[in-house]
């Protein structure tokens, strides 16, 4: 770890807190003001919970300007393109973000979060959007931190099947590119267009594969996290077995963006089987579902057991 060098205050800005916080009922009037409703759309998150915004500064201009300098065109400020990443992918919430930064290396993220740690602003990580749990968007006026311009493979090693590449690409041309080479990725679901593998880690992602080949928690070999201060920590390993020291990359999966913005992730993938074969079965009460439970069903003859299933209700 890097210890962060303090930050210059930028001019004009102060530390406040919001001006309902701690006021009953006073949260969502400050919002309203930037954030008027229009019928039709989804209620705020923080009209439709009682949640109250923490004593985090506001963003002004100052620091709309600090982010442009530092990414120019890459800094979001215009509400109407805002809007579909201030609402999830279910519809069920909506945050009130201003600024909306899209990053490029682990370098710019590691200088966002500095900032915005040092000026006291809270931040909300994106990948694609597609979560179901409402961890994508913001509560208030959060700053969306999207992984989307971080879409860059570092490297693939055919010989061990391990992929090392940054948070912000998507699923599917993940496999895409694997694909070519005769591998997959070890894990798929429906979101897979949009998502992003940072999301993917960030959500502990099960998926349909998930039976064949395993969770997250044992096909990730690596992490490349930013800290809330900015300071980078690299877990990035490539290697099969690593015991140098903590697994420190575990308490990163399934954290929703909690504890740090995933930058890189080393994964590995499985080969591409020879043939996928689909069938559709119908079971009858319970004693047929705990046959699934027990192990994967594996046709006579059959090289491997079979990939997944899902239930049907
Ligand atoms: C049609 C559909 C099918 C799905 N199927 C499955 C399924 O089969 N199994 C399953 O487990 N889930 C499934 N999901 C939900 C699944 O969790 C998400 O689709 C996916 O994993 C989220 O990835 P994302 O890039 O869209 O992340 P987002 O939705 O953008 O974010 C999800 C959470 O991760 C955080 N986050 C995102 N990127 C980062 C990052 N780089 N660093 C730190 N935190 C980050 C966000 O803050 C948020 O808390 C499905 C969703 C949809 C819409």
């Amino acid at each position: 770890f890097a210890p962060p060098t303090p930050l210059p205050r930028p001019e004009g800005c102060v530390r406040l807190p919001c001006p309902g916080w701690g006021l009953a009922g006073g949260w969502s009037e400050a919002l309203r003001d930037g954030c008027p409703p229009t019928p039709g759309e989804v209620m705020l998150t923080s009209e439709r919970y009682r949640v109250r915004r923490l004593p985090f500064s506001r963003v002004c201009d100052s620091d709309v300007a600090f982010f442009e300098r530092m990414m120019p065109g890459r800094v979001i400020t215009n509400p109407e393109e805002l809007k579909p990443f201030n609402v999830d992918w279910l519809k069920s919430v909506r945050g009130c973000s201003k600024l909306m930064l899209k990053p490029q290396t682990t370098a710019e993220v590691s200088q966002i979060l500095r900032y915005c740690y040092e000026r006291n602003l809270a931040v909300n990580p994106q990948g694609g959007n597609t979560g179901l749990v409402g961890g994508s968007v913001p509560v208030f006026d959060e700053i969306i931190l999207s992984t989307v311009l971080m879409n860059r493979i570092i490297s693939f090693d055919k010989v061990s099947g391990i992929l090392v590449c940054q948070a912000g690409c998507v699923l599917e041309k993940l496999n895409e590119y694997l694909e070519e080479q005769g591998f997959i990725m070890p894990l798929d679901l429906g979101a897979k267009g949009s998502c992003h593998i940072g999301g993917n880690v960030a959500t502990n992602a099960g998926g349909l594969r998930l039976l064949r080949y395993g969770s997250l928690r044992g096909t990730v070999l690596g992490l490349e996290v930013v800290l809330g201060d900015g300071s980078a920590l690299d877990c990035l390993a490539s290697l099969r077995k690593d015991n140098t020291g903590y697994d420190l990359k575990q308490l990163f999966i399934g954290s929703e963006g909690t504890l740090g913005v995933v930058t890189a992730v080393s994964i590995l993938c499985p080969q591409k089987p020879k043939a996928v074969n689909l069938a559709f079965l119908a079971v009858c009460g319970e004693p047929s579902l705990s046959f699934f439970s027990q192990k994967p069903p594996r046709p006579a003859g059959a090289s491997q057991a079979a990939c997944s299933y899902q239930l049907w209700p």
